[in-house]
């Protein structure tokens, strides 16, 4: 009896440790959608993340001379050192829309691991200390309070999304990968772009002036225009996420 008891245990801990094992091998990548339009060009958010590091003027020209709005998420690093890229991104508040890419662009992974080879915030009161910190940044920066969350490399722990959610923060996914991490050549870039469709939310990156991938971004964004594609922000569309990322109970 105490030795199947045993046994019993024995295979009740395997199990256990085999869910929390499975648990945090899965991260997740959430996708955003906008809802279709369905009638004239289409109409697509282009997304640009500020990491860190520097800003990509060709870029930030593009947009402005171009008229194409975009949500910029920035982290509480890139603010520290781009101010004159700030300063022109809030004279054009028709155009862009300062979103929340945390404090210090650590991933907001609950469990300590490696994504990318960035190392995660590794517990729960360290991913709530990157998002409060980034929203704080932007608060500081004198800005309107973000809405939106999107963490480093884009990659959750479900646990680490639904607290998310309870700090009050819509979590922004995206369905077209547009620069592959600011890594790709620039023909492949504005391919990627250029080719995106009513409805789809892009993620490309504004904070690596010398990389290629830049101006494949810029390219990219002109063929969408020219083909009559009409760009929104975030906040000016209703928004599709999956994996709870923007709909429950906190979804206003
Ligand atoms: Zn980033």
């Amino acid at each position: 009896m105490t030795g199947l008891l045993r046994k019993s245990l024995c295979t009740i801990a395997l199990s256990l440790a085999a869910v929390s094992a499975g648990n945090a091998a899965t991260l997740v990548e959430p996708t955003l959608h906008l809802k279709p339009q369905g009638e004239g060009g289409g109409r697509v958010a282009l997304t640009l993340d500020a990491c860190g590091g520097k800003t990509d003027t060709r870029i930030l020209s593009a947009l402005v001379e171009n008229r194409i709005p975009a949500t910029v998420f920035v982290t509480g690093i890139w603010l520290k050192h781009n101010a004159t890229a700030l300063e022109i991104m809030r004279a054009h508040p028709d155009l862009f829309e300062l979103e929340n890419h945390g404090g210090r662009h650590i991933p907001a992974v609950d469990t300590p691991r490696k994504i990318y080879g960035i190392s995660s915030a590794g517990s729960p009161d360290a991913v709530q200390a990157e998002v409060e910190s980034g929203a704080a940044a932007l608060a500081s920066a004198g800005g309107p309070a973000p809405k939106w969350f999107r963490g480093a490399t884009a990659e959750y722990s479900p646990s680490a999304i639904a607290m998310i959610r309870k700090l009050g923060f819509k979590i922004a996914g995206f369905s077209v990968n547009g620069d592959g991490g600011s890594l790709l050549g620039a023909k492949e870039t504005a391919r990627r772009i250029a080719a995106a469709k009513d409805g789809d939310v892009i993620i490309a990156h504004i904070n690596q002036p010398t990389h290629a991938a830049g101006e494949g971004v810029v390219q990219g964004l002109l063929a969408l225009k020219q083909k009559g594609m009409t760009f929104v922000r975030l906040d000016d569309a209703e928004d599709v996420g999956n994996d709870g990322t923007t709909t429950d109970r906190f979804n206003k």
